[in-house]
């Protein structure tokens, strides 16, 4: 049964694997004894790798051990867990946050506490999976409104009987496309038509912003929202994932979000390295400011060879192949002539839209960006892509 599945998948072309990297995961790594630059990761600061979180995490370690023991209810919360929490909602301006061990456990954990039976969810068709499940777990119904269509939100908004509770979910800058939510419409709408929002902005904490605190700060739209979500293993390099909200508001997430309550609080090393991320976040913004200016340089060059890509707004640069089979060929030339980039396919992204998914760090030089754009051009004539 197993391997009649596996078979299928290989034959559709969307089998996955993985690859071991035997090396930090820096701006270049170590494959199969291979160097080679990495195109893909979410460590868009290059924080992964810094020596002060790294720092950060032994003492932590050192001083409470490495394991938390238990959940949070259960054996108490240890300082770096409480200290990471009041700076983030200090980051994020708001009176209060809790902290998860990851974006999957915080939206599948966070949906099914705002809404239940009875209750509409109107989801954009490109959400991260992780809002998905949480989604469907809440018992509530759920619809999708084409990516970003605001026209198409407002009729279901208009035609659902009034008073339904009712939550509009969204990515801030989307995982696979890198595009925006356009935020300021959408709240207006969400607001006119007496619905609650949720922004889950994984990728745009760190980096969207001028103070890097992501896309509500981008919009200018931090006021209007209530509470919102984030995560720690993109910009800021470590894993976890927050939300962030009125006291009251936490104080019910502890009460009821069961992938909070039922599951081992994060490592005391993890909060304590998010700590230090924050810290760099917030007192290096020439960080920021070399991330925006590598992805303008190599969004430009991409184009002018001509590939395909999303609206993207973000360090996420997609290059559309459309074919899952010409996606994978065009993943593997790149990791020959040394860039790893793997090819996303269904069901990740829709039928039609196999990628590559390309996103640029702090971390990358202009010289490893012009060797990518040349590796690009090459692979991209080869098969024919440009
Ligand atoms: C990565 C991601 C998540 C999941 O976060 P993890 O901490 O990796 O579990 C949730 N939402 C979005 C939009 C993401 O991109």
């Amino acid at each position: 049964m197993f391997d009649e599945r596996l078979r299928q998948l290989a034959a559709q072309h969307l089998l996955r694997r993985l690859r071991l990297v035997e090396s930090e995961p820096g701006a270049v790594v170590s494959i199969e004894g291979r160097s080679v630059i990495l195109m893909a990761s979410n460590n868009y600061l290059g924080l992964a790798t810094h020596p002060a979180l790294k720092k950060a995490a032994i003492a932590a370690t050192e001083r409470f051990g490495v394991g938390a023991g238990a959940s949070r209810l259960v054996t108490g919360t240890l300082p770096p867990h409480a200290q990471l929490e009041t700076e983030l909602a200090r980051f994020k301006g708001t009176e209060s946050s809790l902290v998860f061990s990851s974006g999957y456990l915080a939206n599948i954990g966070l949906i099914p506490a705002l809404i239940g039976d009875g209750g509409l969810i109107l989801a954009d068709r490109l959400c991260h999976a992780s809002l998905i499940d949480g989604c469907r777990l809440s018992g509530a119904d759920f619809r999708v409104y084409r990516h970003r269509d605001l026209t198409q939100l407002e009729s279901l908004l208009a035609r659902r009987s009034a008073r339904r509770e009712t939550l509009i979910v969204t990515d801030g800058v989307f995982s696979m496309d890198g595009d925006l939510a356009p935020l300021p419409e959408l709240i207006a709408l969400a607001e006119r038509y007496d619905a609650r929002v949720l922004v889950d902005d994984a990728h745009g904490t760190g980096i969207m912003g001028t103070h890097g605190r992501g896309t509500l700060e981008h919009f200018g739209v931090e006021s209007r929202l209530p509470f919102h979500m984030g995560t720690l293993g993109k910009a800021l390099g470590t894993s976890g994932a927050y939300v962030a909200g009125s006291a009251d508001f936490i104080s019910y997430l502890v009460n009821t979000a069961r992938s909070f309550i039922y599951t081992t609080a994060p490592p005391p090393a993890s909060a304590a390295a998010s700590l230090a991320a924050l810290d760099l976040v917030r007192t290096e913004p020439e960080r920021r400011a070399r991330l925006w200016n590598h992805r303008h340089y190599f969004y430009d060059g991409l184009m002018e060879l001509g590939f395909r890509t999303t609206d993207t707004r973000s360090p996420i640069i997609p290059v559309l192949i459309g074919d899952p089979q010409k996606a994978l060929a065009t993943a593997d030339r790149l990791l020959q002539l040394g860039v790893f980039a793997p090819a996303i396919r269904p069901p990740t992204v829709p039928r039609e839209t196999s990628r590559i998914r390309t996103t640029v760090t702090a971390e990358h030089t202009r010289e490893q960006l012009n060797s990518v754009l040349a590796t690009f051009k090459q692979a991209g004539e080869e098969l024919r892509l440009i």
